[in-house]
């Protein structure tokens, strides 16, 4: 498998569409290119973010205690 084929196979991979034949193959090229092994990854990212975007939450506030850790990390006189 070469990469295009590999990357025109992710989406169906994702879909858990492969047949047994193409997933073996995918998962070959998978563990020994490096490449494809970094878009799979952003891949997956983005797709968590497309998810994550069509949530029906309206404009999130920032969690309490999170704000309170980023104003400790600038230090006491942050405060
Ligand atoms: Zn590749």
């Amino acid at each position: 498998m070469i990469c295009r084929e590999f990357i025109e196979l992710v989406g169906a991979y994702f879909d858990g569409e492969l047949d047994a034949g193409a997933q073996d193959e995918f998962d070959a090229h998978l563990a020994c290119c490096v490449a494809c092994s970094l878009y799979l990854d952003s891949y997956e990212k983005t797709v968590e973010l497309g998810k994550a975007a069509f949530r029906d939450d309206p404009a999130e506030e920032p969690p309490e205690d999170l704000v309170q850790a980023i104003l400790n990390a600038k230090g006491p006189r942050a405060r």
